[in-house]
């Protein structure tokens, strides 16, 4: 009877965070009600959170330094499955880059995101979306090759657009600041994104969900940190579809 009691009633959910604190906080926020919703009353997510400090990993990504940025995540990966998660989320799109060193630290597996995201696009019908990232998830291959291989094309803003992004998310969404005018500047590049062909909206980036919810544009939206926590949530309750 007590065994019984006393039995996890989901799996542990192993998130590496603070990329930055500000989007850790909605994982947190966003997995806890999807375990009450799931189980109701008193039920909570099972979580180890392991929050690194951010200005370095900063600085790394601003050096293309990834190899180092990927030995700092690799060591909380391991430091998670220690402490007994099931499985790991790196909270943040463009830390997706050092995916595989994170995912070969660990015998546990790592949700990648770009592959949920692409589920989800593709359960909507669409093949072709607008990607508002970093500018290294926007740049760089790793992220939309990821997309394509699951048949998902992505449009990105322009350069002057993307710089003015990247300053958006590090000098005010990852510092709490949340503005009406940026927020404008944000649905500014969606719309001309939609008008350039894309079908739906990725918010491929952490933060932008404090600023951008579903009824700010009139199309479809795909919040990636709330499909990251609903897949982690699908998982650890019980709808486990394999990892990569
Ligand atoms: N959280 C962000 C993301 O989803 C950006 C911060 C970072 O560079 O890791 O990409």
């Amino acid at each position: 009877m007590e065994e019984r009691a006393s039995r996890p009633s989901s799996q542990r959910i192993g998130i590496i965070g603070g990329m930055s604190w500000e989007s850790t906080a909605q994982y947190f926020r966003l997995l806890n009600i999807g375990a009450r919703e799931r189980l109701g009353g008193l039920h909570s997510a099972r979580l180890l959170l392991a929050t690194v400090d951010f200005a370095p990993i900063v600085e790394m990504q601003r050096a293309g330094d990834w190899a180092s940025a990927g030995e700092a995540l690799a060591a909380e990966a391991r430091a998670l499955e220690a402490g007994g998660a099931d499985f790991v989320l790196i909270a943040a799109n463009t830390m997706h880059r050092v995916f595989d060193q994170v995912a070969d630290a660990v015998s546990i597996p790592v949700l990648h995101l770009a592959d949920i995201l692409a589920d989800a696009v593709r359960a909507t019908g669409l093949s072709q979306v607008g990607l508002l990232a970093t500018k290294y998830t926007m740049e760089l291959d790793f992220y939309r090759d990821r997309l394509a291989a699951h048949g998902v094309r992505t449009l990105i803003p322009d350069s002057t657009d993307r710089a003015v992004l990247q300053q958006i998310i590090f000098d005010e969404l990852c510092q709490g600041l949340v503005l009406d005018a940026s927020r404008e500047r944000l649905l500014e590049m969606a719309r001309s994104l939609l008008a350039g062909g894309a079908e739906g909206i990725v918010l491929g980036c952490t933060e932008l969900e404090l600023s951008i919810r579903a009824e700010h544009l009139a199309a479809p939206l795909f919040p990636t940190t709330a499909l990251h926590c609903e897949a982690a949530l699908d998982r650890a309750f019980g709808q486990v579809s394999e990892a990569p």
